[in-house]
């Protein structure tokens, strides 16, 4: 086969992956056989589960496209307006169970503070991993973009800050989790759900001065782990503050631009 040229145009944030802070970049690959858009896509070091649309000479394509002669690539990421429609889209937005990656245990908590079911193994290895997301529909979550790339994975998304509270934004916004807030539903622990429970049926466990200060109490149906609201909970409350601050200042931006 002659070999042939093409080139790749990676828009919006999706140049993070290149190592770039913003703007288009413009990649030139040489091929010398059939190859699918999303093998040079990910051969440039950006996850397919990042990529939202691909446009070969100016056509929607899908990861499957076989490129085989000289073409302009372009390559958007998932939060981008433009005027194509769903069915050109190759990413899945709203999704709300999610597998966190070992490393990403401070977003994991953030995310359960928040309501959002995340499971979690610090020790998880990857196989592990890609089986619980596989197993359950989730999307996965790392800073390890080799593992995003496995074939087997269908949704993820690599946080770009190693903030966590900016972690949780991005998760947010990349899935549509803003409306799908319920704080204090969710066990910090295990990801199980929290029921309410009549402070008789807990008293046993409570240290003296909670149960002389507390009557509201909540139940892991998981591991059991009894939450009221004491000085801990305002520490988690402020931090639930914090975030709601910052997606305001971040939808106020954008109304902005
Ligand atoms: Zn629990």
């Amino acid at each position: 086969m002659k070999p042939f040229t093409v080139r790749l145009n990676f828009h919006r944030d999706l140049v993070f992956f290149l190592g770039r802070k913003a703007g288009v970049e413009v990649i030139e690959r040489s091929l010398s056989e059939k190859t699918s858009v999303k093998d040079v896509v990910e051969s440039c070091g950006v996850p397919h589960p990042e990529v939202d649309l691909i446009l070969v000479d100016g056509q929607p394509v899908n990861f499957d496209y076989a490129l085989e002669r000289d073409t302009d690539i372009d390559v958007y990421p998932v939060r981008f307006t433009c005027t194509y429609s769903e069915k050109d889209r190759l990413q899945v937005r709203c999704i709300k169970r999610f597998v966190a990656d070992g490393h990403l245990g401070k977003l994991t908590r953030t995310l359960r503070l928040l309501g959002f079911d995340v499971v979690y193994d610090r020790d998880a290895q990857d196989r592990q991993l890609l089986a619980v997301m596989k197993i359950d529909n989730r999307a996965l979550l790392t800073r390890d973009r080799w593992l995003l790339m496995h074939k087997v994975v269908r949704h993820g998304y690599y946080p770009r800050s190693q903030d966590a509270a900016e972690q949780t934004i991005e998760v947010m916004r990349r899935f549509d989790l803003f409306f799908s807030i319920a704080p204090f539903t969710r066990c910090l622990r295990c990801n199980a759900l929290l029921e309410k429970v009549e402070k008789g049926e807990v008293i046993e466990k409570l240290e003296p001065l909670t149960r002389i200060h507390y009557q509201q109490f909540r139940r892991c149906t998981g591991c059991g782990q009894i939450y009221w609201p004491g000085s801990h909970f305002d520490k988690l409350r402020a931090r639930i503050e914090g975030i709601r601050a910052m997606l305001a200042a971040e939808s106020r931006s954008e109304n902005q631009t």
